[in-house]
């Protein structure tokens, strides 16, 4: 009985309040603009969806991501981002690890109890559940290079923060095996490989965070270095022979902030060919609007040249978004109204990301 109140009423209800979307659709965009959205390759680096336990093959009125809305939205690769630890956080700037508030979404949503306290298990229960998904709707799990071209939604799985790992540096291949393509070395705290743009020290990356780098490139797994601390940031860009990602974030340009990315921090990440996702949260663009998104990508593009900024909205990352993935076409038309080329606002939608892992992944 409890179990059901949490699973039917408790859970929705925190989705639809945590996930919330400013501004319901359907969105209107003019056809050509819709025609040349849905021709062009499409992709987010950052969606949490796989967290609240929703049957992502239906259309639901809570959250931003399902299926029908990817579809919508004109979107070719999702990325899922797994969480496996979220810490009460008083203040952002300096968040511990000594709380946990996932066990009570991991019981409502019905989850097996090995994933109740245990950060791992919750990664191996969250690819599982992204397997069954591929097996059972059109998704298509790209786990290869090939795996780009296939026709229909694509979803590539992604890791927040190496605190998952639990220390164990083997646990590395475990998560590859379960179909993880890129892994952010940190989330919201520090751990035992590299400090967080949030966490109490912010140290740059362990000796095992060190370690860790040339393997993960060397499986063919993206380095995210969304929510590293600064000095962790530069000395994996240092490190890094293949490109990187920060899969969401913003810029101090349009938006001061501890984990928004400063102009000189923007130049390194060109320099290493890699490529920033834009979000669409207000954190990362401070104006929560399409005008506030735009106005973030552009500054990007202005500090970095078209080659290093995409799409990393966080949708279903407990954010307030201004619309959900059907609203995508939206932006395509507000980046032409900047005044942006078709074959600009192609690199930016998808074609940076795109490039970055056609690099990266295994053969
Ligand atoms: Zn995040």
């Amino acid at each position: 009985m409890t179990l059901c109140v949490l699973r039917f009423g408790v859970l929705p209800h925190f989705d639809r309040k945590h996930n919330a979307v400013l501004v319901p659709g359907p969105y209107a965009v003019s056809d050509s603009t819709r025609s040349f959205h849905n021709a062009a390759f499409v992709a987010d680096m950052h969606a949490d969806s796989l967290l609240w336990g929703r049957d992502l093959r239906k259309r639901h009125s809570r959250g931003q991501v399902d299926l029908p809305r990817l579809r919508d939205g004109g979107v070719d690769l999702q990325v899922f981002g797994v969480v496996t630890k979220v810490p009460r956080r008083r203040r952002l700037d300096s968040v511990s690890d000594d709380t946990d508030i996932l066990p009570l979404l991991f019981i409502a949503s019905w989850r097996s109890p090995a994933t109740w306290f245990k950060p791992k298990e919750r990664a191996l229960s969250q690819a599982r559940e992204m397997a069954r998904l591929a097996e059972k709707s059109p998704l298509s799990l790209v786990l290869s290079r090939g795996d780009l071209s296939i026709a229909g939604i694509k979803g590539l799985l992604a890791l927040e923060g190496m605190h998952a790992l639990g220390g164990e540096e083997e646990a590395l291949i475990e998560l590859y095996s379960a179909g993880y393509r890129m892994i952010g070395l940190a989330h919201f705290f520090d751990n035992e490989f590299a400090g967080a743009a949030y966490g109490v020290d912010k140290y740059g990356l362990t000796e095992l965070g060190r370690s860790l780098i040339p393997r993960m490139e060397a499986l063919g797994i993206t380095i995210d270095l969304a929510h590293a601390s600064p000095a962790a940031l530069e000395e994996a860009l240092s490190l890094a022979t293949k490109p990187i990602v920060v899969s969401h974030g913003g810029v101090k340009g349009t938006c001061p902030g501890p984990r928004n990315l400063s102009d000189a921090q923007l130049h390194s990440i060109a320099e290493n060919d890699g490529v920033i996702g834009i979000g669409f949260w207000k954190r990362a663009v401070c104006d929560v609007s399409l005008k506030g998104i735009v106005a973030a990508i552009v500054y990007a593009v202005k500090v970095t040249g078209i080659d290093h900024v995409g799409l990393g909205s966080d949708f279903d990352g407990k954010i307030a978004s201004p619309f959900d993935a059907t609203g995508l076409p939206m932006l395509t038309e507000a980046l032409f109204a900047e005044g942006l080329s078709k074959e600009d606002v192609s690199k930016v939608l998808g074609g940076n990301v795109r490039r970055v892992l056609a690099t990266n992944l295994p053969e």
